[in-house]
């Protein structure tokens, strides 16, 4: 099965809806998962505008 990705801040999401910014949005369609563990440290969680430690996905069609 293949993980949803919310299409408002690329966090993968178990579910219909995203824990974190409530969206509904998803779509099975994503590519480059990306895994931030320490977002203070991370030069790709600032890229992607990432503040919490959560996989997410880099390009969500
Ligand atoms: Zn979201």
């Amino acid at each position: 099965m293949v993980d949803q990705v919310c299409r408002e801040c690329h966090r993968l999401v178990k579910g219909q809806t995203c824990p974190v910014c409530g969206s509904s949005d998803m779509s099975s369609d994503w590519s480059g998962l990306v895994v931030i563990i320490d977002p203070e440290r991370s030069v790709i969680a600032k890229k992607i505008g990432v503040e919490l430690a959560d996989k997410y996905a880099l390009k969500v069609r």
